[in-house]
């Protein structure tokens, strides 16, 4: 899951564009063409003109990158990887405009509690690595294809047991609410039984950082959603919400008043609900790649960035809306395509507005001192090649807290499939 940080000194240099997303996370990264970095224990530790490199600083060594493009490693903030089956039936038949009753989220539960611990670990496993393949160095997993307490957290026990395989910055969500399950009665009844027994026994194993709540049209009520992320506040998960997806229910308003880190989806946003974001510090993580797949419509992104509120980015990889693991590169052309932000504004919602969304904002997602050292070299030479490529933009060389995890940017390499250097 986490890395061990290095305690030797390297620097990393290069004559090709090194974009550094901002502090704030809605402005565009600034770019520095020739440039340098110190990287020691794990963390940035200078960023400048290789020119004027601090007299004291003596690398250890030094790795010159070229005229690659470089940016801090992606962070997607929104996926599903716990589940086994396979929906693509059910998404052809839904663009062909059949009425389907595939049981949808449902049918995956059936497929997931029906398969043993080391096939769904190594299905797990198998998603995070495409993730890492393709430049994304932090990964948010939910839970929510189990449906009982004891499946939602056989499902956060084998997601960070997974992570622990690979060299992958994972954080767990709860997402016990993702359905009713067919043996619970009302969507109310169970979200007490979510809110009741499985939040204590997830946090008394320590298995999550987060809840999450699918509070839309035919899933969880806005009362039912409060219930759950109330109790999930007060045993201090972090909260967050599938909002907006498919009906203007108010789950914005209801998680910026909870204090959620970030509300996703939003496809049905409106301009009060634009307004509600812009006014505060609830992330606004927007999911293009589903948002395509399901032909509902496009979230707001370009309000949303004119309003002032925080965006990211995110892929959310799931079993039935959309597959695609170790897509973040596609999702930043989406962003700058078919939502129409600028590709600048698409990588920083990728990076920085990602991390802002699972509250590490101050730890990660930017190329600057005291931040966690995750960066990616690409090959490209220009930020507009993720517009330009639509996903087929990946990565040459890779860094996690300052470690060298290069061959993981191949999927195909011996050194990939036998696991991370050094182990
Ligand atoms: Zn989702």
């Amino acid at each position: 899951m986490a890395t061990a940080p290095r305690s030797e000194t390297i620097l990393l240099t290069g004559g090709g564009r090194l974009c550094m997303a901002q502090p704030e996370a809605s402005a565009p990264p600034t770019t520095l063409s020739p440039w340098a970095v110190l990287v020691r224990d794990g963390r940035f530790a200078w960023v400048g003109d290789p020119r004027e490199l601090p007299p004291g600083a003596r690398p250890d060594a030094t790795v010159d990158l070229g005229t690659a493009l470089v940016t801090p490693g992606l962070v997607n903030a929104h996926t599903h990887p716990a589940y086994a089956g396979d929906r693509a039936d059910e998404a052809a038949a839904r663009l062909e405009g059949k009425a389907y009753d595939g049981g949808g989220i449902l049918r995956t539960v059936e497929a997931t509690r029906s398969t043993r611990d080391e096939t769904l670990r190594a299905r797990v496993a198998e998603r995070l690595g495409a993730e890492l393949a393709a430049g994304t160095t932090t990964v948010e997993c939910k839970s929510g294809y189990g449906l009982s307490t004891a499946e939602e957290l056989r499902a956060l026990r084998l997601i960070g047991e997974a992570a622990d395989e690979l060299p992958v910055r994972v954080m767990r969500t709860f997402l016990g609410a993702h359905a009713v399950p067919p043996e619970a009665g009302a969507a109310a009844d169970y979200a007490r039984l979510v809110a009741d027994e499985m939040i204590p026994a997830v946090t008394a194993n320590r298995l999550a950082e987060f809840c999450d709540v699918f509070c839309d049209r035919g899933f969880f009520s806005l009362a039912d959603a409060e219930l759950i992320l109330t109790a999930a506040a007060g045993r201090d998960l972090g909260i967050r919400l599938h909002a907006e997806q498919l009906a203007r229910t108010g789950a914005t308003e209801l998680g910026v008043r909870l204090g959620a880190v970030s509300v996703d989806h939003l496809e049905q946003l409106d301009g009060a609900g634009v307004a509600a974001l812009a006014a505060a510090t609830t992330v606004a993580t927007l999911l293009p790649a589903p948002a395509l797949v399901l032909r509902g419509g496009l979230p707001p992104a370009r309000a949303l960035l004119d309003a002032g509120a925080t965006v990211a980015l995110a892929s959310d990889a799931n079993a039935g809306t959309f597959s695609g693991w170790g897509a973040m590169p596609l999702v930043i052309g989406l962003g700058a395509t078919l939502l129409g932000m600028t590709v600048g504004e698409a990588l920083a919602a990728a990076t920085m507005g990602g991390a802002a969304a699972l509250g590490l904002g101050a730890d990660r997602g930017r190329i600057a001192p005291g931040l966690a050292a995750d960066l990616v070299a690409w090959d490209a030479e220009h930020e507009g090649a993720f517009a330009l490529r639509l996903g087929a933009v990946g990565p040459e060389r890779i860094w996690v807290g300052g470690r060298d995890v290069s061959p993981w940017a191949d999927p195909r390499s011996p050194a990939s499939r036998a696991g991370p250097p050094g182990r």
